[in-house]
Protein backbone atom coordinates (compact mmCIF):
# COMPACT_ATOMS: atom_id res chain seq x y z
CA UNK A 1 0.00 0.00 0.00
CA UNK A 2 1.15 3.47 -1.07
CA UNK A 3 2.40 5.28 1.82
CA UNK A 4 2.25 8.83 1.86
CA UNK A 5 5.73 10.82 1.69
CA UNK A 6 5.84 13.51 4.01
CA UNK A 7 6.78 17.10 3.14
CA UNK A 8 9.51 19.07 5.30
CA UNK A 9 7.01 20.78 7.14
CA UNK A 10 4.50 17.87 7.91
CA UNK A 11 7.77 15.79 9.40
CA UNK A 12 8.54 18.69 12.01
CA UNK A 13 4.57 18.65 12.67
CA UNK A 14 5.08 14.68 12.76
CA UNK A 15 8.26 15.01 15.11
CA UNK A 16 6.32 17.57 17.53
CA UNK A 17 3.44 15.55 17.83
CA UNK A 18 5.44 12.54 18.56
CA UNK A 19 7.36 14.58 21.49
CA UNK A 20 4.40 15.89 22.81
CA UNK A 21 2.01 12.96 22.99
CA UNK A 22 5.15 10.61 24.45
CA UNK A 23 4.81 13.08 27.24
CA UNK A 24 1.31 13.04 27.88
CA UNK A 25 1.67 9.09 27.64
CA UNK A 26 4.38 9.62 30.17
CA UNK A 27 6.17 7.13 27.68
CA UNK A 28 3.75 4.35 28.04
CA UNK A 29 2.53 2.00 25.51
CA UNK A 30 -1.33 2.36 24.73
CA UNK A 31 -1.71 -1.09 24.61
CA UNK A 32 1.11 -2.92 26.96
CA UNK A 33 1.75 -0.10 29.58
CA UNK A 34 6.20 -0.31 29.01
CA UNK A 35 7.71 2.90 29.27
CA UNK A 36 9.62 3.39 25.79
CA UNK A 37 12.19 6.59 25.84
CA UNK A 38 11.06 8.64 22.54
CA UNK A 39 13.94 6.88 20.42
CA UNK A 40 12.72 3.39 20.94
CA UNK A 41 8.40 4.35 20.84
CA UNK A 42 5.51 4.75 17.38
CA UNK A 43 3.76 7.05 16.89
CA UNK A 44 1.61 4.37 15.49
CA UNK A 45 -1.75 5.20 13.52
CA UNK A 46 -4.89 3.85 13.68
CA UNK A 47 -6.44 4.27 10.01
CA UNK A 48 -3.41 3.76 8.25
CA UNK A 49 -1.40 6.53 6.33
CA UNK A 50 -1.71 5.38 2.76
CA UNK A 51 -2.29 7.31 -0.27
CA UNK A 52 -5.59 6.36 -0.24
CA UNK A 53 -6.66 7.00 3.21
CA UNK A 54 -5.44 10.28 2.93
CA UNK A 55 -7.60 11.28 -0.25
CA UNK A 56 -10.10 9.95 1.28
CA UNK A 57 -10.22 11.14 5.20
CA UNK A 58 -7.96 14.36 4.77
CA UNK A 59 -4.49 14.94 6.14
CA UNK A 60 -5.80 16.95 8.76
CA UNK A 61 -7.54 13.22 10.28
CA UNK A 62 -5.06 10.84 9.38
CA UNK A 63 -2.40 12.93 11.42
CA UNK A 64 -4.59 13.71 14.11
CA UNK A 65 -3.85 13.07 17.72
CA UNK A 66 -7.04 10.93 17.77
CA UNK A 67 -5.84 8.98 15.16
CA UNK A 68 -2.85 8.20 16.73
CA UNK A 69 -1.36 5.98 19.86
CA UNK A 70 2.31 6.01 21.45
CA UNK A 71 3.51 2.45 20.89
CA UNK A 72 6.63 0.17 21.11
CA UNK A 73 7.70 -0.22 17.64
CA UNK A 74 6.54 -3.38 15.91
CA UNK A 75 3.67 -5.67 17.63
CA UNK A 76 2.27 -3.26 19.82
CA UNK A 77 2.22 -0.98 16.81
CA UNK A 78 0.28 -3.11 14.49
CA UNK A 79 -2.69 -3.33 17.68
CA UNK A 80 -3.24 -0.14 16.75
CA UNK A 81 -4.13 -0.41 12.76
CA UNK A 82 -7.51 -0.08 12.14
CA UNK A 83 -7.37 -0.96 8.60
CA UNK A 84 -11.16 0.66 7.03
CA UNK A 85 -11.65 -2.41 5.32
CA UNK A 86 -11.50 -4.72 8.19
CA UNK A 87 -13.13 -2.46 11.06
CA UNK A 88 -15.53 0.24 8.54
CA UNK A 89 -17.55 0.77 12.44
CA UNK A 90 -14.63 1.46 14.11
CA UNK A 91 -13.34 3.65 11.79
CA UNK A 92 -16.63 5.64 10.96
CA UNK A 93 -16.93 6.58 14.73
CA UNK A 94 -12.96 7.54 15.21
CA UNK A 95 -13.41 9.48 11.39
CA UNK A 96 -16.68 11.33 13.22
CA UNK A 97 -14.87 12.17 16.43
CA UNK A 98 -12.14 13.51 14.80
CA UNK A 99 -14.10 16.04 12.41
CA UNK A 100 -16.04 17.29 15.35
CA UNK A 101 -12.59 17.87 16.80
CA UNK A 102 -11.40 19.42 14.27
CA UNK A 103 -14.67 21.73 13.61
CA UNK A 104 -13.45 23.32 17.67
CA UNK A 105 -14.61 22.25 20.76
ZN1 LIG B 1 3.77 -2.06 23.94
Amino acid sequence: MKTHVLTESEKYDAIEKKYRMHKEANGRCKHCGKYNSIYNCDLAHKIPAWQRNIEKYGYDVIYHEENMDITCKGKCNDLSNLNPAAHPIEVALLYDKILRKLGGD
